[in-house]
C-alpha cells in the first residue's frame, strides 16, 4: 500500500517527536524523521509497539512510559486499564471519539441513556457519558450492577437507549418481563447499544431486536485509544474515523496485509496528549470492501480473537474464530476445532466437527468453509460424536513438539 496519509499525520508525528521520549525512540532506531514520512509505506517502518511492549514501558518510565506529550496538569483523567496499564485521557480528548458511534446510532437530543458500563478507573462508563452528553443527549449513569434498580429506571424515567453488554442488556429486559411486564409495549427502548461477543452474535442481536423492538448498535474501542471503529445502520463491521490511521498487519513482521486477510489491528492515533503511533491492539480482524452505506472509510470486519490466540502452520495463522465461524456455516454441526500437529517435516492441520450424523458432503463442504476463511484446506476433516472436544480446549490447539 502506498496510499497518501491523512492531512494531520505531518504535525502529529512532529509534535510526538518533539514531546514524546518514546516516540523520539520509536523514530530514531530506524532511523526517520517525522518529515520524512509522507505515505503509508513509510510510516510501516516505524515498529510496532504492542500492548504488552507498552506495559512494559509505563513499568520501566511510570506512569506513561514516555508516550505522554503534554504536560501532566493538562489531563483530564488518568484511567487505569487491568495490567495495570495507564490510559490518559488530554484536554481534546473528550468522550474519546464515541460521538462518532453515537451519532451515527442516531443518539441525541430527548434520548435518555441508561449507561451501565463501569464508572470506575477504567475508561468505558465514564468517556461514554462524557461523549453522549456532547451530542446532545441525556445520561442516567447506571454503572455496573443493580440490575433490579436498574430495570425499574428503564420504565420510570422513560429510558430510550441502552447502554451495556450484550448479556447484562439482556438480564435487564428479563427482570422485567419476570415481573410481568409486557416488552417492547411498556418501555421505550429503542437502542442497545451493545457490547461485542464471539459466536453467532450477530444472530443474537436480531433476535433481541425482533423480541423487543428495538435496533442494536455497536462499536470497537481500546482503552489505550478509545474509539477505533463504529457500525453504521447497516451493521456490517466499524467504520474507521478520519482522526486514526488503522493498518491490518502480520503480527510478527508488522507489514500492512492485503484487505480481506485476518492480521493485528494496529492504530496510529491524532491524539495530542497520548500520541501512540503503530500502536498493536493485540485484537485481530480484517479490512472489508466499501461499506453499502456509501461511506468510503475503511471498514473493519467484526473481532476475529486476540493475537496470541493464533497458530501458525503452513506460514498461515490460524485463529479461534476461524475454527468458530467454519462450524456457524455448517448445518447440523455444534463445534469446530482445529488441531495443529507435526506430520514428519510437514504440518498437519486436522479440522474436528461435532455433529449427530454426518450428512453426504460434510467433510467436502466443511473443508471448502475453512479454506475460504483461512485460505488453507485442511488435511484432514473429522466428524464427532457431540461433547468429543472438551469444553475446556482452545478452538485452535497446537500439538506440534518443539
Ligand atoms: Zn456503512
Amino acid at each position: 500500500m502506498t496510499a497518501g496519509l491523512p492531512e494531520w499525520l505531518p504535525a502529529q508525528l512532529r509534535h510526538a517527536y518533539d514531546n514524546a521520549p518514546a516516540v523520539r525512540r520509536l523514530m530514531d532506531q530506524v532511523p526517520v524523521a517525522p518529515e520524512d514520512i509522507r505515505t503509508t509505506d513509510d510510516l510501516v517502518r516505524i515498529p510496532v509497539t504492542t500492548k504488552d511492549r507498552l506495559l512494559e514501558l509505563q513499568h520501566a518510565d511510570p506512569p506513561f512510559g514516555g508516550f505522554l506529550a503534554v504536560p501532566p496538569a493538562e489531563l483530564r483523567h488518568v484511567f487505569v486499564s487491568p495490567g495495570p496499564l495507564f490510559d490518559p485521557q488530554g484536554p481534546d480528548e473528550l468522550g474519546l471519539g464515541f460521538q462518532r458511534a453515537f451519532r451515527a446510532a442516531g443518539v441525541g437530543p430527548g434520548d435518555i441513556v441508561l449507561n451501565t458500563w463501569s464508572y470506575h478507573l477504567v475508561p468505558a462508563g465514564l468517556v461514554m457519558d462524557e461523549a453522549l452528553l456532547d451530542v446532545g443527549a441525556t445520561v442516567v449513569p447506571g454503572g455496573v450492577g443493580n440490575s433490579e434498580t436498574q430495570a425499574e429506571l428503564i420504565l420510570k424515567l422513560g429510558v430510550t437507549v441502552v447502554l451495556g453488554s450484550t448479556q447484562f442488556f439482556i438480564t435487564l429486559a428479563e427482570t422485567l418481563t419476570g415481573r410481568g411486564h409486557r416488552l417492547p409495549d411498556e418501555w421505550k427502548v429503542r437502542l442497545a447499544f451493545l457490547g461485542g461477543e464471539f459466536g453467532d452474535w450477530m444472530a443474537k442481536r436480531k433476535r433481541l431486536e425482533q423480541q423487543y423492538g428495538l435496533t442494536t448498535s455497536s462499536a470497537y474501542a481500546t482503552g489505550d485509544v478509545g474509539l477505533i471503529g463504529y457500525e453504521c445502520a447497516a451493521q456490517e463491521g466499524y467504520h474507521v474515523g478520519d482522526n486514526l490511521v488503522v493498518q491490518v498487519c502480520d503480527p510478527t513482521s508488522g507489514e500492512p496485509l492485503p484487505d480481506g486477510e485476518r492480521g493485528e489491528v494496529v492504530v496510529t492515533t491524532s491524539n495530542r496528549a497520548y500520541p501512540l503511533v503503530r500502536f498493536g491492539t493485540g485484537d485481530v480482524s480484517y479490512a472489508l470492501p466499501p461499506c453499502s452505506c456509501g461511506d468510503p472509510a475503511m471498514r473493519l470486519a467484526p473481532l476475529q480473537g486476540r493475537v496470541g490466540q493464533a497458530v501458525k502452520a503452513k506460514e498461515i495463522f490460524i485463529y479461534p474464530r476461524q475454527a468458530e465461524e467454519t462450524g456457524l456455516r455448517l448445518a447440523g454441526v455444534d463445534r469446530a476445532q482445529v488441531v495443529v500437529t507435526r506430520n514428519g517435516s510437514r504440518d498437519h492441520v486436522l479440522l474436528r466437527l461435532e455433529t449427530q450424523e454426518a450428512a453426504p458432503g460434510l467433510v467436502e463442504q466443511a473443508s471448502q468453509a475453512f479454506l475460504a476463511l483461512s485460505r488453507m484446506r485442511p488435511d484432514e476433516v473429522r466428524c464427532e460424536a457431540p461433547g468429543a472436544i472438551p469444553a475446556d480446549e482452545p478452538l485452535v490447539v497446537d500439538r506440534r513438539q518443539p
